[in-house]
Protein backbone atom coordinates (compact mmCIF):
# COMPACT_ATOMS: atom_id res chain seq x y z
CA UNK A 1 0.00 0.00 0.00
CA UNK A 2 1.24 3.70 -1.17
CA UNK A 3 0.88 5.90 2.10
CA UNK A 4 0.77 9.37 0.19
CA UNK A 5 1.46 12.90 2.45
CA UNK A 6 -1.43 15.58 0.94
CA UNK A 7 -0.53 19.17 2.69
CA UNK A 8 -3.29 21.54 2.68
CA UNK A 9 -6.33 18.85 2.47
CA UNK A 10 -8.60 20.98 4.66
CA UNK A 11 -8.64 24.30 2.36
CA UNK A 12 -10.47 24.51 -1.00
CA UNK A 13 -8.16 22.47 -3.82
CA UNK A 14 -6.94 20.33 -1.33
CA UNK A 15 -9.99 18.83 -0.03
CA UNK A 16 -10.97 17.81 -3.55
CA UNK A 17 -7.70 16.45 -4.29
CA UNK A 18 -7.93 14.41 -0.88
CA UNK A 19 -11.37 13.27 -2.00
CA UNK A 20 -10.70 12.24 -4.88
CA UNK A 21 -7.55 10.29 -3.56
CA UNK A 22 -9.26 8.88 -0.84
CA UNK A 23 -12.22 7.57 -3.56
CA UNK A 24 -10.20 6.47 -6.57
CA UNK A 25 -7.42 4.89 -4.58
CA UNK A 26 -8.72 2.69 -1.73
CA UNK A 27 -5.42 1.16 -2.00
CA UNK A 28 -3.63 4.17 -0.87
CA UNK A 29 -3.15 5.04 2.79
CA UNK A 30 -3.86 9.70 2.11
CA UNK A 31 -2.70 11.41 5.21
CA UNK A 32 -4.06 15.48 5.39
CA UNK A 33 -1.79 17.07 7.04
CA UNK A 34 -3.26 20.70 7.66
CA UNK A 35 -2.45 23.60 10.02
CA UNK A 36 -6.16 24.70 10.05
CA UNK A 37 -5.83 28.46 9.60
CA UNK A 38 -8.66 30.60 8.71
CA UNK A 39 -8.62 28.86 5.19
CA UNK A 40 -8.47 24.97 6.23
CA UNK A 41 -11.62 23.34 7.14
CA UNK A 42 -12.62 19.86 8.21
CA UNK A 43 -16.11 20.18 7.27
CA UNK A 44 -14.82 19.95 3.76
CA UNK A 45 -13.87 16.65 3.96
CA UNK A 46 -17.09 14.91 6.52
CA UNK A 47 -17.67 12.99 2.89
CA UNK A 48 -14.06 10.92 3.46
CA UNK A 49 -13.49 11.10 7.36
CA UNK A 50 -14.64 7.59 7.76
CA UNK A 51 -13.07 5.72 5.23
CA UNK A 52 -10.19 3.41 6.12
CA UNK A 53 -7.47 4.57 3.69
CA UNK A 54 -8.20 8.34 5.12
CA UNK A 55 -6.07 10.32 8.25
CA UNK A 56 -5.97 13.88 9.72
CA UNK A 57 -2.74 15.16 11.15
CA UNK A 58 -2.87 18.70 12.53
CA UNK A 59 0.38 19.97 12.22
CA UNK A 60 2.40 23.24 11.00
CA UNK A 61 4.87 22.57 8.10
CA UNK A 62 6.82 25.50 9.48
CA UNK A 63 7.80 23.74 12.14
CA UNK A 64 11.00 21.37 11.04
CA UNK A 65 10.88 19.03 13.54
CA UNK A 66 7.37 18.13 14.17
CA UNK A 67 7.54 17.76 10.02
CA UNK A 68 11.13 15.79 10.39
CA UNK A 69 9.20 13.69 13.10
CA UNK A 70 6.30 12.85 11.14
CA UNK A 71 8.52 11.52 8.28
CA UNK A 72 10.35 9.20 10.46
CA UNK A 73 7.48 7.77 11.97
CA UNK A 74 4.98 7.35 9.06
CA UNK A 75 7.50 6.46 6.46
CA UNK A 76 5.57 8.72 3.37
CA UNK A 77 5.88 7.05 -0.10
CA UNK A 78 4.62 10.23 -1.77
CA UNK A 79 3.96 13.65 -0.79
CA UNK A 80 1.50 16.18 -2.46
CA UNK A 81 2.09 19.51 -1.34
CA UNK A 82 -1.19 22.14 -1.80
CA UNK A 83 -0.25 23.64 1.92
CA UNK A 84 -0.08 27.54 1.82
CA UNK A 85 -1.51 30.92 2.50
CA UNK A 86 -3.43 31.43 -0.85
CA UNK A 87 -4.97 35.00 -0.53
CA UNK A 88 -3.11 37.66 -2.83
CA UNK A 89 -4.74 40.75 -0.66
CA UNK A 90 -3.51 38.71 2.41
CA UNK A 91 -0.37 38.90 0.97
CA UNK A 92 -0.32 42.27 0.50
CA UNK A 93 -0.77 43.06 4.19
CA UNK A 94 1.23 40.65 5.57
CA UNK A 95 4.02 38.83 3.71
CA UNK A 96 6.08 37.33 6.28
CA UNK A 97 3.67 34.78 6.99
CA UNK A 98 3.17 33.79 2.90
CA UNK A 99 7.45 33.68 3.50
CA UNK A 100 7.26 31.44 6.08
CA UNK A 101 4.24 29.15 5.16
CA UNK A 102 4.99 29.23 1.44
CA UNK A 103 8.82 29.47 1.24
CA UNK A 104 9.97 27.99 4.89
CA UNK A 105 7.22 25.62 4.93
CA UNK A 106 7.95 24.07 1.63
CA UNK A 107 11.41 24.01 2.13
CA UNK A 108 10.86 21.90 5.72
CA UNK A 109 8.93 19.47 3.58
CA UNK A 110 11.68 19.34 1.14
CA UNK A 111 14.21 18.40 3.59
CA UNK A 112 12.29 15.88 5.34
CA UNK A 113 11.85 14.27 1.75
CA UNK A 114 15.99 14.09 1.52
CA UNK A 115 16.69 12.95 4.50
CA UNK A 116 14.01 10.09 4.83
CA UNK A 117 13.90 9.08 1.25
CA UNK A 118 17.61 8.98 1.03
CA UNK A 119 18.51 6.06 -0.77
CA UNK A 120 15.22 5.15 -2.46
CA UNK A 121 14.71 9.01 -4.71
CA UNK A 122 13.51 7.15 -7.70
CA UNK A 123 11.01 5.18 -5.65
CA UNK A 124 9.43 8.31 -3.78
CA UNK A 125 8.03 11.52 -5.04
CA UNK A 126 7.50 15.14 -4.12
CA UNK A 127 4.48 16.60 -6.14
CA UNK A 128 4.48 20.74 -5.70
CA UNK A 129 1.11 22.17 -6.50
CA UNK A 130 1.71 25.62 -7.76
CA UNK A 131 0.54 28.73 -9.38
CA UNK A 132 0.54 30.59 -13.12
CA UNK A 133 0.99 33.77 -11.33
CA UNK A 134 4.70 32.70 -10.84
CA UNK A 135 4.53 34.04 -14.48
CA UNK A 136 3.59 37.70 -14.11
CA UNK A 137 0.92 39.80 -15.78
CA UNK A 138 0.63 39.19 -19.78
CA UNK A 139 -0.74 42.14 -21.75
CA UNK A 140 -3.91 41.68 -24.14
CA UNK A 141 -2.21 38.86 -26.10
CA UNK A 142 0.06 35.32 -25.56
CA UNK A 143 0.00 32.49 -22.86
CA UNK A 144 2.24 31.44 -20.48
CA UNK A 145 3.55 28.12 -21.11
CA UNK A 146 5.92 25.70 -19.33
CA UNK A 147 9.12 27.77 -20.57
CA UNK A 148 7.85 31.28 -19.75
CA UNK A 149 10.55 32.94 -17.09
CA UNK A 150 9.25 33.53 -13.79
CA UNK A 151 8.36 37.48 -12.93
CA UNK A 152 6.25 37.04 -9.87
CA UNK A 153 4.37 40.42 -8.98
CA UNK A 154 2.83 40.22 -5.29
CA UNK A 155 4.17 39.10 -2.24
CA UNK A 156 2.03 36.04 -2.51
CA UNK A 157 3.20 34.81 -5.88
CA UNK A 158 7.30 35.77 -5.37
CA UNK A 159 6.77 33.13 -2.41
CA UNK A 160 5.27 30.71 -4.74
CA UNK A 161 8.19 31.19 -7.38
CA UNK A 162 10.59 30.68 -4.91
CA UNK A 163 9.38 27.33 -3.31
CA UNK A 164 9.07 25.91 -7.05
CA UNK A 165 12.60 27.08 -7.24
CA UNK A 166 13.67 25.11 -4.37
CA UNK A 167 11.48 22.37 -5.32
CA UNK A 168 13.51 22.26 -8.91
CA UNK A 169 16.86 22.53 -6.56
CA UNK A 170 16.32 19.86 -4.74
CA UNK A 171 15.46 17.57 -7.83
CA UNK A 172 18.74 18.81 -9.83
CA UNK A 173 20.87 18.79 -6.74
CA UNK A 174 20.29 15.73 -4.79
CA UNK A 175 17.86 13.75 -7.27
CA UNK A 176 14.97 13.62 -5.51
CA UNK A 177 12.11 12.78 -7.57
CA UNK A 178 10.38 16.14 -8.14
CA UNK A 179 7.22 17.52 -9.91
CA UNK A 180 5.45 21.10 -10.41
CA UNK A 181 2.26 21.97 -11.87
CA UNK A 182 0.99 26.07 -12.51
CA UNK A 183 -2.72 26.27 -12.34
CA UNK A 184 -5.09 29.20 -12.92
CA UNK A 185 -7.57 30.06 -11.15
CA UNK A 186 -10.03 27.41 -9.66
CA UNK A 187 -13.15 27.65 -9.02
CA UNK A 188 -16.31 25.39 -7.44
CA UNK A 189 -17.47 24.09 -4.22
CA UNK A 190 -15.77 24.40 -0.79
CA UNK A 191 -14.23 28.39 -1.77
CA UNK A 192 -13.40 29.70 0.73
CA UNK A 193 -15.83 32.97 0.38
CA UNK A 194 -12.92 36.18 0.38
CA UNK A 195 -12.16 35.24 -3.34
CA UNK A 196 -14.27 36.46 -5.95
CA UNK A 197 -16.55 33.55 -7.23
CA UNK A 198 -17.81 32.87 -3.27
CA UNK A 199 -17.77 36.41 -2.43
CA UNK A 200 -19.65 37.58 -4.91
CA UNK A 201 -22.35 34.82 -4.48
CA UNK A 202 -22.31 35.43 -1.03
CA UNK A 203 -22.81 38.75 -1.32
CA UNK A 204 -25.33 38.43 -3.75
CA UNK A 205 -27.73 35.88 -1.83
CA UNK A 206 -27.01 38.81 1.16
CA UNK A 207 -28.09 42.09 -1.01
CA UNK A 208 -24.77 43.17 0.22
CA UNK A 209 -22.54 45.00 -2.59
CA UNK A 210 -20.50 42.93 -4.79
CA UNK A 211 -16.94 44.86 -4.67
CA UNK A 212 -15.31 44.65 -7.88
CA UNK A 213 -11.55 46.08 -8.31
CA UNK A 214 -10.68 48.98 -10.58
CA UNK A 215 -13.42 49.15 -13.42
CA UNK A 216 -13.02 45.12 -13.81
CA UNK A 217 -10.74 45.07 -16.51
CA UNK A 218 -8.60 42.12 -15.00
CA UNK A 219 -8.89 38.90 -17.15
CA UNK A 220 -8.32 35.48 -15.63
CA UNK A 221 -8.19 31.85 -16.88
CA UNK A 222 -10.68 29.73 -14.78
CA UNK A 223 -11.15 26.31 -14.00
CA UNK A 224 -13.02 24.23 -12.42
CA UNK A 225 -11.83 22.88 -9.21
CA UNK A 226 -12.38 19.16 -9.92
CA UNK A 227 -10.77 19.21 -13.37
CA UNK A 228 -7.78 20.59 -11.32
CA UNK A 229 -7.87 17.80 -9.08
CA UNK A 230 -8.54 15.26 -12.25
CA UNK A 231 -5.05 16.70 -13.78
CA UNK A 232 -3.29 16.70 -10.16
CA UNK A 233 -4.04 12.72 -10.10
CA UNK A 234 -2.62 12.19 -13.97
CA UNK A 235 0.48 14.55 -13.38
CA UNK A 236 1.12 12.43 -10.11
CA UNK A 237 0.86 9.18 -11.70
CA UNK A 238 2.50 10.08 -15.14
CA UNK A 239 4.94 12.96 -15.37
CA UNK A 240 8.64 11.82 -15.93
CA UNK A 241 10.85 13.33 -12.99
CA UNK A 242 11.70 16.93 -12.87
CA UNK A 243 9.21 17.69 -15.12
CA UNK A 244 6.32 20.65 -15.22
CA UNK A 245 3.28 21.19 -16.45
CA UNK A 246 0.88 23.85 -16.42
CA UNK A 247 -3.05 23.25 -15.97
CA UNK A 248 -5.86 26.00 -17.01
CA UNK A 249 -8.84 26.14 -18.50
CA UNK A 250 -8.47 27.88 -21.81
CA UNK A 251 -11.38 30.12 -20.49
CA UNK A 252 -10.51 33.52 -20.27
CA UNK A 253 -12.84 35.96 -18.52
CA UNK A 254 -12.66 39.95 -17.72
CA UNK A 255 -13.66 39.75 -13.49
CA UNK A 256 -16.54 42.28 -14.85
CA UNK A 257 -17.87 40.00 -17.33
CA UNK A 258 -17.59 37.52 -15.02
CA UNK A 259 -19.17 38.90 -12.41
CA UNK A 260 -22.14 39.97 -14.72
CA UNK A 261 -22.51 36.53 -15.71
CA UNK A 262 -22.56 35.55 -12.08
CA UNK A 263 -25.30 37.87 -11.53
CA UNK A 264 -27.64 36.69 -14.23
CA UNK A 265 -27.31 33.16 -12.70
CA UNK A 266 -28.03 34.04 -9.57
CA UNK A 267 -31.22 36.26 -10.28
CA UNK A 268 -32.31 32.77 -11.86
CA UNK A 269 -31.88 30.65 -9.64
CA UNK A 270 -32.98 33.27 -7.07
CA UNK A 271 -36.10 33.97 -8.83
CA UNK A 272 -35.51 37.53 -8.74
CA UNK A 273 -36.16 39.77 -11.68
CA UNK A 274 -33.52 40.34 -14.13
CA UNK A 275 -30.91 43.12 -13.40
CA UNK A 276 -31.83 42.98 -10.07
CA UNK A 277 -28.31 41.00 -8.54
CA UNK A 278 -26.35 43.68 -11.03
CA UNK A 279 -27.12 46.34 -9.24
CA UNK A 280 -25.29 45.20 -6.11
CA UNK A 281 -21.78 45.94 -8.62
CA UNK A 282 -19.90 48.03 -6.50
CA UNK A 283 -16.18 49.55 -7.80
CA UNK A 284 -13.43 49.69 -4.93
CA UNK A 285 -10.31 50.96 -4.89
CA UNK A 286 -7.96 48.34 -7.42
CA UNK A 287 -5.25 46.40 -5.66
CA UNK A 288 -1.89 47.54 -5.94
CA UNK A 289 0.22 45.97 -8.69
CA UNK A 290 -2.70 44.35 -9.77
CA UNK A 291 -1.73 42.07 -12.72
CA UNK A 292 -3.93 42.33 -15.68
CA UNK A 293 -4.39 39.63 -17.55
CA UNK A 294 -3.02 36.08 -17.23
CA UNK A 295 -3.82 33.18 -20.37
CA UNK A 296 -1.91 29.89 -19.68
CA UNK A 297 -1.26 27.39 -22.24
CA UNK A 298 -1.93 23.33 -21.44
CA UNK A 299 -1.43 22.10 -24.37
CA UNK A 300 1.54 20.17 -22.95
CA UNK A 301 -1.12 18.55 -20.54
CA UNK A 302 -3.22 17.77 -22.83
CA UNK A 303 -0.53 16.10 -25.64
CA UNK A 304 1.17 14.27 -23.22
CA UNK A 305 -0.88 12.98 -20.64
CA UNK A 306 -4.51 13.25 -22.62
CA UNK A 307 -6.24 15.70 -19.73
CA UNK A 308 -8.83 18.08 -21.11
CA UNK A 309 -11.42 20.28 -19.12
CA UNK A 310 -14.56 18.48 -17.82
CA UNK A 311 -16.73 21.08 -17.70
CA UNK A 312 -18.33 24.18 -19.67
CA UNK A 313 -17.78 27.02 -17.86
CA UNK A 314 -21.62 28.67 -17.45
CA UNK A 315 -22.52 24.93 -17.01
CA UNK A 316 -20.16 24.88 -14.03
CA UNK A 317 -20.38 28.30 -12.26
CA UNK A 318 -24.00 27.15 -12.22
CA UNK A 319 -23.21 23.87 -10.62
CA UNK A 320 -20.90 25.85 -7.99
CA UNK A 321 -23.74 28.52 -7.40
CA UNK A 322 -26.41 25.74 -6.50
CA UNK A 323 -23.85 24.22 -4.07
CA UNK A 324 -23.19 27.53 -1.72
CA UNK A 325 -26.89 27.94 -2.24
CA UNK A 326 -27.77 24.29 -0.96
CA UNK A 327 -24.76 24.26 1.78
CA UNK A 328 -26.21 27.10 3.58
CA UNK A 329 -24.71 26.07 6.91
CA UNK A 330 -21.43 25.80 5.43
CA UNK A 331 -21.27 29.19 4.25
CA UNK A 332 -23.13 30.54 7.95
CA UNK A 333 -19.60 28.75 9.83
CA UNK A 334 -16.87 30.23 7.55
CA UNK A 335 -18.31 33.60 7.11
CA UNK A 336 -18.56 34.18 10.95
CA UNK A 337 -15.31 34.95 13.59
CA UNK A 338 -12.47 36.58 11.99
CA UNK A 339 -13.47 36.54 8.58
CA UNK A 340 -16.19 39.16 9.19
CA UNK A 341 -13.39 42.16 10.75
CA UNK A 342 -11.17 40.68 7.74
CA UNK A 343 -13.45 41.53 5.24
CA UNK A 344 -14.47 44.62 6.62
CA UNK A 345 -11.03 45.79 6.37
CA UNK A 346 -10.51 44.83 3.12
CA UNK A 347 -13.82 45.61 1.24
CA UNK A 348 -14.63 49.36 2.48
CA UNK A 349 -16.16 50.65 -0.95
CA UNK A 350 -14.87 54.04 -1.92
P1 LIG B 1 -6.60 27.49 0.63
O1 LIG B 1 -6.15 28.78 1.24
O2 LIG B 1 -8.05 27.25 0.42
O3 LIG B 1 -6.03 26.27 1.47
C1 LIG B 1 -4.74 26.24 2.00
C2 LIG B 1 -4.70 25.18 3.09
O4 LIG B 1 -3.37 25.16 3.61
C3 LIG B 1 -5.64 25.48 4.26
O5 LIG B 1 -6.35 24.30 4.61
C4 LIG B 1 -4.71 25.89 5.38
O6 LIG B 1 -5.20 25.58 6.68
C5 LIG B 1 -3.45 25.12 5.04
N1 LIG B 1 -2.25 25.77 5.59
C6 LIG B 1 -1.90 27.08 5.52
N2 LIG B 1 -0.75 27.30 6.17
C7 LIG B 1 -0.33 26.09 6.65
C8 LIG B 1 0.80 25.67 7.41
N3 LIG B 1 1.73 26.54 7.81
N4 LIG B 1 0.90 24.36 7.72
C9 LIG B 1 -0.04 23.46 7.33
N5 LIG B 1 -1.15 23.81 6.63
C10 LIG B 1 -1.29 25.12 6.29
O7 LIG B 1 -5.80 27.40 -0.75
P2 LIG B 1 -6.23 26.75 -2.13
O8 LIG B 1 -6.90 27.76 -2.96
O9 LIG B 1 -6.89 25.45 -1.88
O10 LIG B 1 -4.79 26.49 -2.77
C11 LIG B 1 -4.08 25.28 -2.53
C12 LIG B 1 -2.77 25.32 -3.28
O11 LIG B 1 -3.00 25.47 -4.67
C13 LIG B 1 -1.87 26.48 -2.86
O12 LIG B 1 -0.55 26.02 -2.83
C14 LIG B 1 -2.07 27.49 -3.96
O13 LIG B 1 -0.90 28.28 -4.12
C15 LIG B 1 -2.31 26.61 -5.16
N6 LIG B 1 -3.14 27.19 -6.23
C16 LIG B 1 -4.35 27.75 -5.94
C17 LIG B 1 -5.15 28.24 -7.00
C18 LIG B 1 -6.52 28.81 -6.75
O14 LIG B 1 -7.17 29.28 -7.69
N7 LIG B 1 -7.05 28.77 -5.55
C19 LIG B 1 -4.68 28.18 -8.30
C20 LIG B 1 -3.43 27.59 -8.55
C21 LIG B 1 -2.67 27.09 -7.50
Amino acid sequence: MKKILITGGAGFIGSHVVRRFVNQYPQYEIVNLDKLTYAGNLANLTDVENKPNYRFVKADIVDAEVIDNLFQTEQFDAVIHLAAESHVDRSITDPTAFVMTNVIGTVNLLNAARQHWKGSYDQKRFYHVSTDEVYGALGEEGMFTETTAYDPHSPYSASKASSDHFVRAYHDTYGMDCVISNCSNNYGSHHFPEKLIPLAINNIKNNKPVPVYGKGENVRDWLWVEDHARAIDVIFHQAKTGDTYNIGGHNEWKNIDLIQLLCRIMDEKLAREAGTSAKLITYVTDRAGHDLRYAIDSTKLQNELNWVPSLQFEEGLAKTVDWYLQNEDWLNNVTSGNYQSYYEQQYSTK
